[in-house]
C-alpha cells in the first residue's frame, strides 16, 4: 500500500509548529520509514524492542526514534543508545531501571510518565495517585539520569467523541497540575496524546505530541 503522502502533508498544516508529530511505524518496512524520511519526517515511533532494533540501523541517523510501546526493564539496555523518548514509562520500577542504565551511559534519558484515562482495564498506565508519587520519588532521589518530559496517555477505543474529549481533558488537566512537582530543570513541557483516529481532538485540548501510524503507511496487519 504504501506511505499515505497526502495525510501527511495534510496532517503537517494541520499542526502548525508547536505539535510534533510522531509517525508510528510499528510492522511497517524500512522502505516505507524512509519514504517518509525523504519527505522531511524526521520523528518515528516503534512500540517493540526487536523491530527497533532491527530497523534503526537501516535508515539514517538523524531520525529520532520514540519508544512508545510497553518497555520491559531488561530491554532498557538495549533500546538507550537508540532511543529519542521514551513513553510509556508507566512504573516506578522502569524508571529506576532507565536511570540506572543512563547514569552507565552518562546521558540523561528523556522520559514520559505514562497515565491512564481510557475505561479499557488493559492498557497500561499509571493512576493519578501513582503519577504524583513517581514525581515526588524522582525529585527525593534526584534522579540524575532521567529527565520527566512530561505526560503521554492513550483514551478509550471509541467513538464517542465527548468520552475522548473528557480524557483528553482530564489528562490536559493532570499535567497541569503536574507541572510544579515536576523536577527542577524545566524539562516538563510534552504532552503526548492523539492517534489517527483522535488527533484533531487531542490538538483541541492540548496535545504538543502526536502518535499517527495508520494514516500514515495505511493499515496495519493485526500483530
Ligand atoms: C500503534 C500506536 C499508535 C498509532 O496508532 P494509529 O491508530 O495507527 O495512529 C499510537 N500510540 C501507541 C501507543 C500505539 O501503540
Amino acid at each position: 500500500m504504501g506511505i499515505q503522502i497526502d495525510n501527511y502533508r495534510r496532517i503537517l498544516k494541520e499542526l502548525g509548529s508547536s505539535v510534533t508529530l510522531v509517525a508510528v511505524s510499528k510492522t511497517k518496512p524500512v522502505s516505507d520509514i524512509r519514504a517518509l524520511y525523504d519527505a522531511g519526517q524526521r520523528d518515528f515511533g516503534e512500540n517493540y524492542v526487536q523491530e527497533l532494533l532491527e530497523k534503526a540501523p537501516q535508515l539514517p541517523a538523524d531520525i529520532r526514534w520514540h519508544f512508545i510501546g510497553h518497555l520491559q526493564t531488561n530491554k532498557v539496555k538495549l533500546i538507550l543508545p537508540v532511543v529519542q523518548l521514551i513513553h510509556g514509562v508507566d512504573s516506578l520500577k522502569l524508571l529506576k531501571e532507565i536511570n540506572k542504565q543512563a547514569a552507565k551511559t552518562g546521558k540523561p534519558v528523556d522520559c514520559l510518565l505514562q497515565v491512564h484515562i481510557a475505561q479499557e482495564e488493559t492498557k497500561f498506565g499509571l493512576d493519578e495517585t501513582e503519577l504524583r508519587e513517581v514525581l515526588k520519588t524522582v525529585r527525593t532521589e534526584g534522579m540524575d539520569h532521567v529527565r520527566i518530559c512530561g505526560l503521554m496517555g492513550m483514551a478509550s477505543f471509541s467513538t464517542d467523541t465527548s468520552l475522548l474529549v473528557k480524557e483528553f481533558r482530564q489528562l490536559r488537566q493532570l499535567f497541569d497540575s503536574c507541572k510544579e512537582l515536576a523536577p527542577a530543570g524545566n524539562h516538563f513541557q510534552q504532552l503526548s496524546m492523539g492517534m489517527s483516529s483522535d488527533y484533531r481532538l487531542a490538538i483541541e485540548e492540548g496535545s504538543t505530541m502526536l502518535r499517527i501510524g495508520s494514516l500514515l503507511f495505511g493499515e496495519r496487519e493485526q500483530k
